[in-house]
Order: C-alpha cells, then sequence, then structure tokens
C-alpha cells in the first residue's frame, strides 16, 4: 500500500502536535534530516546490493550526494553464515562489516535509521529519525517473511525455531540449539517453495549441519523437509555429497510444504495431517520483498515481489525508485536470475550506472550481469554455479551456465574460491 498523504503526515509528524495540521511543508522542514542542496541519490538497505549501489554511484559521479539509510551499524553476510551454524568456524568476524570506510573513502553519507515510509510523489524518505529529500531512490531491503502462510506462527516462534536466513543472533541461536542437542536427536530443516533467498543455501545448510552431526553427534539424524518437490540447484551434485557423506543420518523429503509450526509440542506440520517432531527445528518460512517495499506500494500483484524494468531497475509501480537484489521481481527470460549476494552486486553496478546517467540526461546502457554461487559439500569441499545474464528483449535471459564436475573433482579448490569470493565481494562492499 503506497503512503497516502494522511499516513504520511501522521508518520512525519508524529508528536508534532499542532503543527501536523498546518501541512506538510513545516511538518517536513521541522523533521528533515539532512537538507538537499544539489542532486542526491538516496539507497535505502546497506547490504549486498545497496553498499554497491551507494559507491557506485559515487564512483561514477562525484557530484551526486549520495545518502545511504541502514537500519544497523554493522551488516553480517548470510553467505557463509552455514559455516557458523555448523561449527566450522567460532565467530562471525569475517561475517562482519562496517560502513566507516565506504563513508570516508567515497563520501557516501550514513545515516544509521529505520525507513518506516517513502513517499514517491513527494520523493521524500521517512525514517523514526526524520525524513529525507531524494531526486532517485535506489531500494535493496532484502527479505522478510510470509509467516502468516503458517498457523500457529507468532512473534516468539522464530526464538524457538530460528530461520537463520538473516545472519546474526538467528544464526548463534541456531548454532547454540544444534550444539546443546544430545546426541540420538533429531534435526529438521524446513524449506520454503521457490522463489525464496539463496537458491542452494539450505541445501548447503543441509549439507554443513550432516556433517556436525556425523562428526560430534553420530546418533543423531537430519532430515530436510523441502516443500518443492524436488531439489531446486545443483541438484546432481547436492544428492550425490548427501548419498556419498551424510547416508547414514540424512534425510531428504521433497513435497512438504509446512504450513502449521507448533513450538510447545516441537513439531511442524503439513496441512495439519503429517507431523515432524525434532529437537531443533530450522523453520525457514516462505519470504517476499523487504517490508518497506511492501509498505511503500512497490510488490506486485502478487503482493511479493517488486516488479522493475529489466534496464535501469526502475519500479514499474513507481517513478524514480530503483529496486535490487532479492526484493526485485525481474522480467525474466526462462529460470530467472537466483536472489543472491552476487546477483545483488551486479545488479547494483547496472542500476548505479543507468541512475547516473538518467540524472545526467543520458542513454541508458543494457544489463548483463554474473552470478556465480559456492556451496560447500563438507567442511572442506564445496561445489558451484557459474551463470551469465544478458538482455534480450527485454527481460534477462541466462546466457551461459557451467556447473562444478559431477566427481567432486575441483572440491578442495573451489573450497578455496569460495572463501576467497567471500573476502573480496565483502571488501568490495566495505572500502
Ligand atoms: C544461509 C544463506 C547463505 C547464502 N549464501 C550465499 C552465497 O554463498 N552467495 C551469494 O551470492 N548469496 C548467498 N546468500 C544470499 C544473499 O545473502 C542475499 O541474496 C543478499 O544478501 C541479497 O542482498 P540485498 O541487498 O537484497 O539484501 P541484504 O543483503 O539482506 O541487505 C538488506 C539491508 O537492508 C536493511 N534494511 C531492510 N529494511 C530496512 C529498513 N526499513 N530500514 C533500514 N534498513 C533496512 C537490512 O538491515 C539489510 O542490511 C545466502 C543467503 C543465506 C540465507
Amino acid at each position: 500500500m503506497t503512503l497516502d498523504r494522511r499516513s504520511f503526515l501522521k508518520l512525519v509528524g508524529a508528536g508534532a502536535g499542532a503543527a501536523g495540521a498546518a501541512g506538510l511543508p513545516m511538518i517536513g522542514m521541522a523533521a528533515e534530516l539532512m537538507p538537499k542542496s544539489g542532486r542526491r541519490v538516496v539507497v535505502v538497505g546497506g547490504g549486498y546490493g545497496g553498499t554497491i549501489a551507494a559507491k557506485y554511484v559515487r564512483m561514477l559521479d562525484k557530484s551526486i550526494e549520495v545518502v545511504m539509510i541502514e537500519r544497523n551499524k554493522q551488516f553480517v553476510s548470510c553467505p557463509f553464515s552455514n559455516f557458523y551454524i555448523a561449527g566450522l568456524t567460532n565467530d562471525m568476524n569475517s561475517l562482519t562489516i562496517g560502513y566507516d570506510k565506504l563513508a570516508a573513502n567515497h563520501g557516501v553519507k550514513m545515516v544509521y535509521a529505520e525507513v518506516t515510509g517513502i513517499d514517491p510523489a513527494a520523493k521524500k524518505v521517512v525514517t523514526d529519525q526524520g525524513t529525507l529529500d531524494y531526486d532517485r531512490l535506489i531500494v535493496s531491503p532484502g527479505i522478510d517473511f510470509r509467516t502468516e502462510e503458517i498457523e500457529g506462527y507468532d512473534a516468539k516462534t522464530a526464538e524457538i525455531f530460528p530461520h537463520a536466513w538473516k545472519a546474526g543472533a538467528q544464526s548463534t541461536l541456531l548454532r547454540n540449539q544444534l550444539q546443546s542437542m544430545k546426541d540420538g536427536g533429531t534435526v529438521i530443516i524446513s524449506m520454503p517453495l521457490t522463489p525464496y533467498r539463496c537458491p542452494p543455501g539450505p541445501y548447503e545448510r543441509s549439507c554443513l549441519i550432516a556433517h556436525y552431526l556425523k562428526t560430534h553427534k553420530p546418533k543423531s539424524k537430519l532430515i530436510l523437509l523441502d516443500a518443492n518437490p524436488d531439489v531446486v540447484s545443483k541438484k546432481p551434485l547436492f544428492t550425490k555429497a548427501w548419498s556419498t557423506y551424510y547416508k547414514d543420518n540424512f534425510q531428504y523429503i521433497g513435497g512438504k510444504k509446512i504450513t502449521k509450526a507448533d513450538t510447545g509440542a516441537k513439531l511442524v506440520s503439513v496441512e495439519g495431517i503429517e507431523d515432524f517432531k525434532g529437537d531443533v527445528i530450522n523453520l525457514i518460512p516462505p519470504q517476499r520483498a523487504g517490508d518497506i517495499a511492501v509498505k511503500a506500494g512497490l510488490v506486485g500483484d502478487d503482493k511479493k515481489w517488486c516488479p522493475v524494468d529489466a534496464v535501469s531497475f526502475e519500479s514499474t509501480k513507481h517513478k524514480g525508485i530503483h529496486v535490487i537484489g532479492d526484493a526485485t521481481a525481474l522480467p525474466s527470460d526462462g529460470p530467472p536470475m537466483p536472489k543472491s549476494g552476487y546477483s545483488a552486486n551486479s545488479q547494483a553496478k547496472v542500476c548505479a550506472m543507468n541512475v547516473v546517467n538518467l540524472l545526467n540526461g543520458k542513454e541508458t546502457i543494457e544489463f548483463s550481469g554474473i552470478n556465480v554461487c559456492y556451496s560447500a559439500i563438507s567442511d572442506h569441499e564445496s561445489v558451484s554455479i557459474a551463470q551469465v545474464f544478458k538482455l534480450e528483449g527485454g527481460k534477462i535471459k541466462s546466457s551461459a551456465t557451467a556447473i562444478s564436475p559431477a566427481d567432486f573433482s575441483l572440491g578442495k579448490a573451489e573450497h578455496a574460491y569460495g572463501e576467497s569470493w567471500l573476502k573480496n565481494i565483502l571488501t568490495e562492499m566495505s572500502t
């Protein structure tokens, strides 16, 4: 739902009392965080997409002011958080970045605040600290969860059945639950139907948790309940890893869409007729674009993802607003770009270039992007998929795909490549 003028006034003027009745300009002035003098791009979300978009706009044109709004002072990467969950790394230091260098090196102005609304007509972003005007807005808020589709899911459920699908406290919770589970226990991972953040992520997690159990709690077992009828990513590689390394403690079951959660009875259920009990339950709910995208009316008729133009990433719902990363629904010919950090990085660069071109009255450039995704199958081997995407007839299409050899002959090398990938991409995001 787009913010109508009355709700907008309510948000901006909360606590402003009589000033609220005096109209938008006065309230806007009172609550404005940083007055705008020249051309300004505001970026919402300092994750995989937002940091790169903010940095590249500044690198391409220093005359454009860039303000990035992020709720947290530090960003914790989901990529490689499965290693931490499965006890293969001791902390999340290598997954955590700050924003100081992005500000110092590129002049990106940081605002640490919660974005609570967007007024596309007034070109204004509302935060819990005040408002910001923009000429163009780039939104990269990641995902939130469609928990309303799971009966019994309430505000407390994720504290008992962690999703760990946003890295940080949730990752620690799942890790601690696994470590304190008795040997002989059952772990359940429940994953949603596509599209969701990181298609191979749940399968990677299953390998690493199965590895943890095999090593530390050999009488325990892991069940992966997939809402999809079959494995949706790197199928030959994951199925081989399961049957080669984890056949004694792992079971994959496709077509199990969880519709009910009971934290008291420690079970998840399909249509209330088939229950799965677990000592540790990692319930990954179905997903949609981050809440702010929904609130701002950027999602399409499906009420889940944000339709955008495939060249500029400009929203088809609101002019002047561009959406990148997991939140997007890109017009695609064939399988869409996966919702990955690498995709968000590729999209951010093209979006930044086209936002600068549009602000300078220049032609937009056509999208060409890459996604490479490494997945660990054990503590020392990884597999990958690499895809090239380009624009064809207004749609984004995969033009080349490569997948690791099925005999895992590159497994050790790819494990090292994956580690360098993480280091490189987080350095690019934070310096
Ligand atoms: C377990 C797991 C493993 C993964 N592994 C890989 C991998 O190996 N490779 C890969 O490429 N991808 C991987 N991914 C996917 C990757 O994490 C996402 O695709 C990527 O983070 C998407 O980037 P984004 O910018 O859309 O969102 P994010 O990176 O989540 O950034 C969104 C940011 O917006 C902020 N935000 C949201 N709403 C507001 C608001 N209202 N106000 C202020 N700030 C706000 C959030 O705090 C956050 O910092 C993995 C994901 C998971 C869960």
